[in-house]
């Protein structure tokens, strides 16, 4: 197995396309045909950690944060990132970054914060726009079966939890072959009319390039009549932050302590308590501030995140109660998650958990 193929392996727990434009994912450093030996999976890639995936022989670091985030115009060995970058090199290992689009997956870091609290079915707290396309395709009646299973199978279709989702109109068709035209059905220069099905579908914004080749896979047409139109819809399934509720309400200093216990937090720092139960919990693994305000209008009792400025507590405007647990406490089970994910799709192959604890805040 070489290392893009791995890579390919994480694109299907967590497509790379859904992580935000500011972010830096993907195969960061190393060969992506090189094979590889083993997989150690980090939050952080550190120079420690680089020594911890030599010494367990593994050429593959498969880390959430991007050592790499905004550029390096000299790899001199001057700061931590540049001599991470280098150690790496040198040992021939090679570093992915799967970031924000773990942050953004329904499934991924703020769904595994919800299962430490117990919440059973937490939604997507800020549900992404522009993902979602719909495609429109003209088809003959007797090709209609066929396109469609082939665009389902594809990633076509998926709507929730359903899936096979399409919508088909019957209809005229018309065409003239010209003299160049080597049609499928009907004859030069003569018009032709047809009972065609119009089939619509929607399918995410990243498997554009896969659904047209689909199309001209699977189309009898040597021209085809097709419209891909963008979306505003919300996507359900994909987004920054969660929501739900806890199976019981708790009081506000009973939850503090369940929240610091199952995180192993060494501080909370918390805005002004309401007196109120907390039941309803919103989340956001990381730094959540730009969040406080969909937690408030979406009547969360508390909001859980990291990198809380002071200013910024006084957003809980006495609606909600504001949680900063530390951002590597937030984000220490997404490794945990990587792991059992990749275990599930490579079965073959050693896939390890960092021992390294690469928190650089202390407590006193
Ligand atoms: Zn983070």
């Amino acid at each position: 197995m070489t290392v893009q193929e791995v890579v390919q392996k994480l694109q299907e727990i967590a497509p790379l396309a859904y992580a935000e434009d500011f972010d830096n994912v993907g195969l960061l450093v190393g060969n992506p045909l090189q094979p590889i030996t083993g997989i150690l999976v980090t939050l952080d890639t550190l120079e420690s950690v680089v020594d911890e995936a030599i010494q367990k022989k593994c050429n593959l670091i498969v880390s959430f944060h991007p050592i790499i985030f905004s550029g390096l115009k000299k790899i001199t060995g001057k700061t931590y990132v540049e001599r991470v970058v280098i150690k790496a090199i040198q040992n021939q290992i090679a570093i992915v970054s799967i970031h924000t689009a773990m942050d953004n997956h329904h499934q991924g870091v703020n769904f595994e914060i919800c299962k430490r609290l117990g919440i059973a079915k937490p939604q997507i707290l800020i549900p992404k726009a522009n993902t979602i396309y719909k495609l429109s395709v003209n088809v003959p009646k007797q090709n209609e079966t066929e396109l469609k299973q082939a665009l389902f199978s594809a990633g076509a279709g998926n709507i929730g939890n359903y899936q096979d989702c399409s919508f088909t109109v019957t209809g005229t068709g018309t065409f003239t072959p010209k003299e160049d035209a080597n049609p499928a059905i009907g004859k030069i220069n003569k018009i032709e009319t047809l009972e065609e099905v119009q089939l619509q579908c929607i399918f995410p914004s990243y498997l554009k390039e896969t659904m047209v080749n689909t199309l001209w896979q699977h189309h009898p047409f040597e021209e085809i009549a097709y419209e891909i139109i963008a979306l505003k819809n919300n996507n359900q399934q994909i987004g920054m932050g969660m929501i739900g509720d806890l199976e019981e309400p708790m009081s506000e200093a009973d939850f503090l302590q369940f929240v610091k216990k199952q995180f192993d937090a060494q501080g909370i720092r918390y805005s002004a308590l309401l007196n109120k139960p907390v039941q309803k919990v919103a989340v956001l693994g990381g730094s959540g501030s730009f969040a406080i305000k969909n937690a408030k209008q979406q009547q969360a009792n508390v909001f859980i995140t990291a990198d809380i400025k002071y200013h910024q507590f006084y957003e809980a405007e006495n609606k909600i109660v504001i949680l900063d647990i530390g951002h590597y406490e937030s984000e220490q089970y997404t490794k945990n998650l990587i792991v059992s994910n990749l275990q599930k799709k490579i079965s073959n192959f050693a896939i390890i958990l960092s021992e390294i604890n690469t928190n650089p805040i202390q407590y006193l």
